[in-house]
């Protein structure tokens, strides 16, 4: 049963449009089923019907025009309970509806499972028996998970029917993509697609215009490796065994075989481009081997993957460094990478659409930061079939739009010029305080980690940075940065900022960061090798940049080190005695290193009950919200799936903060919150009632968070806290912050628009 519903998701996916697709699955579950009729029925919500779309047994005329209700008969019952229902005489059941136009009377068996995206019905795939028949358990459990297949499937098909009409234009359609997360924002711009380089599996497919490009293309890679595994073959004649220099014979012949080039070729000339072609080639002739009995031969797979992907590498080196960055680039990809978020020149990159990630990651951090839309967690979104269309990308509704037509591209300018114009009005708030009309202050401090954003940063009138996130200058680099490289780049971030504090973050890699050429593979990234812990056991890494960073220091004053993840006071006191290390070895070169102030992260769920002992030892903390939620909630920051349980507002993570917030001041040491909270109208409300010293945020936030401070009022923003400490739920607290905002003139800081 595995292969073959293997078998069937496959040929669905390989269906050019959504017709094919379910007349394809009609046709093939009645074959596997060995059953008499096959149905799909699509959920149409808007007119509250279920459409018979496809079968292999009814009357073929009744496709299209057979709707029923929702709820009505033996489908509608499947929908309604979005379970199963497996019966042996469907006429005697109370549910049972006799539609005339299918000819179905004469049936009796039926079966039936909801096709479920992300807990909404978006059809019925029904089997159905002459003579009375109760499905096996298997049977249902085929036609269950074969509909679970079929959701993905079915999307994916209707988008590619929704984009092949948008060609055949002219444009009325419009296809909206929903995502579950955004960095704020409206963008136009053309999608520039990547993909993880070299993971062959995950190489998309794309459409070209031109095949004979890509045919030659791909026939210089074939050459050019051709020609590498002769070179290799004679310079192991020395060094192997003529049997097992056999392997590279083997793999030339291969190469010189009709169905790996020329089956390449052939997807070539259908239309999708090499890397998507040598893909789809390398799977199929990796899978008949697979399935072989002799071992040997299936020891085989293995070679056609390998070299599969040494041209698959060959084909995207070429691409390295030429790819030219249209103006209005919008990057898009399954997952894109930070790296390939950085090699976007700035002035170019105007939005961001992933189909996985959420708004808290720390890709999302990077577009929040540098004022990038952005909208992720788009399950639906094609990206192979989007190169190069005109994209716009809304970060306010999570929506994208692919090719909007003429009327929403101007929709979408609208917006744009009403965001320029709500961010020029705020600008004579630049010089005045973050203070309240009754006189509570909060400094406001800028979020960094870009030498880009912290010139941006001194010109925007923050009273410095919270937050230098020291391991985005790792990113930018193909090896660790040494320790003169690393002063200057503190020195000169000090330097601009003087005299206002700068918090400079030792490194925290690891998680969803992890450097290229640092690669570290785990189960459990978040919970493993991050952040201080990494710090710990690489004490060369972490001494050098603690030493580049009193260097800096001993020039410029406005020093601070904060250290991430810290999660004991064990941890801490290692980190010290390195600082001190570090200080030491300075004085023994001649250098006398003033100590800076030195502060945690409050990120850990085990720092916040330890913070009494934690604060003793440093000078201050700051609260990383991102992590801290993620950790108290058990909710990962970069799982789309899950995206919906990350709120940095539910109950549990307010307490925690207050907590924290209390006993730091209580020892008369200074708190902040740097992570995304800090920037959201609604939590910095609640942050500034709990009466935190300061908020560090994304540029982009920063100006929109003073004109809440400086119109609120500090007893009105605490009677909200206290009523929002009541509720039970995120969301109810979420509106309850909101309608506050709204009351005191502040609605505009919770959308965009008029
Ligand atoms: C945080 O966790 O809130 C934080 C600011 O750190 P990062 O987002 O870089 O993990
Ligand atoms: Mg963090």
């Amino acid at each position: 049963m595995l292969d073959t519903l293997r078998r069937i998701v496959e040929d669905i996916n390989a269906a050019r449009d959504l017709n094919e697709a379910l007349h394809l699955i009609v046709a093939e579950v009645k074959a596997a089923l060995h059953t008499d009729v096959c149905s799909v029925y699509m959920t149409d919500p808007v007119r509250g019907e279920h459409v018979l779309m496809a079968t292999d047994g009814l009357r073929t005329g009744a496709v299209g025009q057979v709707r029923l209700k929702v709820g009505q008969g033996l489908i509608g019952l499947v929908a309604s309970r979005a379970e199963p229902v497996n019966i042996d005489d469907a006429p005697a059941h109370p549910a049972f509806r006799y539609i005339a136009a299918t000819g179905e009377a004469p049936f009796h068996g039926f079966v039936g499972a909801p096709i479920l995206r992300r807990r909404k019905v978006l059809g019925v795939l029904a089997a159905q028996q002459r003579d009375q028949r109760k499905y096996s358990d298997d049977e249902e459990a085929f036609l269950v998970t074969l509909a679970a297949q079929l959701a993905g499937s079915i999307t994916q098909a209707e988008i590619r029917q929704a984009l092949a009409r948008i060609d055949d234009g002219p444009a009325t359609e419009t296809l909206f993509l929903e995502g579950v997360s955004s960095a704020p924002g409206v963008a136009l711009g053309e999608a520039v697609v990547v993909f993880p380089s070299a993971a062959l599996e995950r190489v998309p497919d794309q459409d070209i215009a031109d095949p004979e490009i890509e045919a030659s293309r791909f026939r210089q890679a074939v050459a050019a490796e051709l020609a590498e595994l002769h070179r290799l073959s004679e310079r192991m004649r020395l060094l192997l065994s003529a049997g097992d220099r056999a392997l590279f014979d083997a793999y030339a012949l291969l190469l010189g075989s009709d169905s790996l080039v020329n089956g390449t070729l052939e997807r070539i000339y259908a239309g999708n481009w090499a890397p998507g072609a040598l893909r789809a080639t390398v799977l199929e002739y990796a899978n008949i081997f697979t399935e072989m009995d002799d071992p040997y031969l299936r020891e085989r797979a293995a070679d056609i993957l390998d070299l599969g992907q040494r041209l698959m590498n060959r084909l995207q080196e070429e691409q390295v460094g030429q790819r030219a960055y249209p103006d209005h680039t919008i990057l898009m990809g399954e997952e894109v990478s930070v790296s390939q978020f950085l090699d976007v020149p700035p002035e170019k990159l105007k939005g961001l659409v992933s189909v996985r990630g959420t708004g808290a990651s720390h890709l999302a951090l990077l577009a929040r930061g540098l004022g990038i839309p952005a909208v992720f967690g788009v399950s639906n979104l094609p990206p192979g079939r989007l190169n190069g269309r005109e994209i716009a990308v809304d970060g306010y509704t999570m929506r994208v739009c692919i090719q909007p037509s003429p009327a929403l591209r101007q929709e979408y300018e609208k917006l744009m010029a009403e965001e320029a114009e709500l961010a020029q009005g705020l600008q004579h708030l630049r010089d005045l305080p973050a203070e309240t009309p009754d006189g509570r202050t909060v400094e406001l401090h800028a979020n960094s980690g870009l030498f880009a954003d912290i010139a941006a940063a001194r010109n925007s009138g923050v009273q410095g940075v919270g937050l230098y996130r020291s391991e985005l200058h790792f990113f930018l680099r193909d090896h660790f940065p040494g320790e003169d490289e690393q002063t200057t780049l503190y020195s000169r971030v000090l330097r601009i900022m003087e005299p206002y504090p700068v918090v400079l973050r030792t490194l925290d890699i690891g998680g969803d960061k992890p450097l290229p050429y640092f690669p570290i593979r785990e189960q459990n990234p978040f919970l493993g090798w991050r952040g201080i812990r990494i710090s710990l056991d690489q004490p060369d890494l972490f001494k050098t940049q603690l030493r580049a960073m009193l260097r800096a220091g001993a020039d410029y004053p406005n020093l601070a080190i904060l250290l991430p993840m810290i999660g004991s006071v064990g941890e801490l006191s290692e980190a010290l005695e390195l600082l001190r290390c570090a200080q030491l070895e300075l004085l023994e070169d001649g250098l006398a290193a003033q100590t800076p102030r030195v502060g945690i992260m409050v990120e850990v769920p085990s720092a916040v009950y330890q913070i009494d002992a934690l604060i003793q030892m440093v000078d201050f903390a700051s609260i990383g919200s991102n992590d801290l939620t993620q950790y108290l909630l058990a909710v990962d920051r970069n799982n789309d799936r899950v995206a919906k349980l990350y709120d940095s507002l539910h109950p549990a993570v307010l307490m925690a903060i207050r907590q924290v917030i209390q006993r730091v001041q209580a020892v008369g040491k200074p708190i902040s919150v740097c992570g995304e909270m800090a920037g959201d109208p609604a939590a910095a409300l609640l942050l500034l009632a709990m009466g935190v010293d300061s908020l560090s945020m994304n540029l982009g936030s920063l100006l929109k968070i003073k004109w809440l401070i400086r119109t609120l009022r500090y007893d009105v923003a605490q009677e909200t806290l206290a009523e929002a400490l009541t509720l039970n739920t995120a969301a109810a607290i979420r509106d309850c912050a909101n309608a506050c905002l709204e009351q005191h003139g502040l609605g505009g800081l919770l959308r965009v628009g008029k």
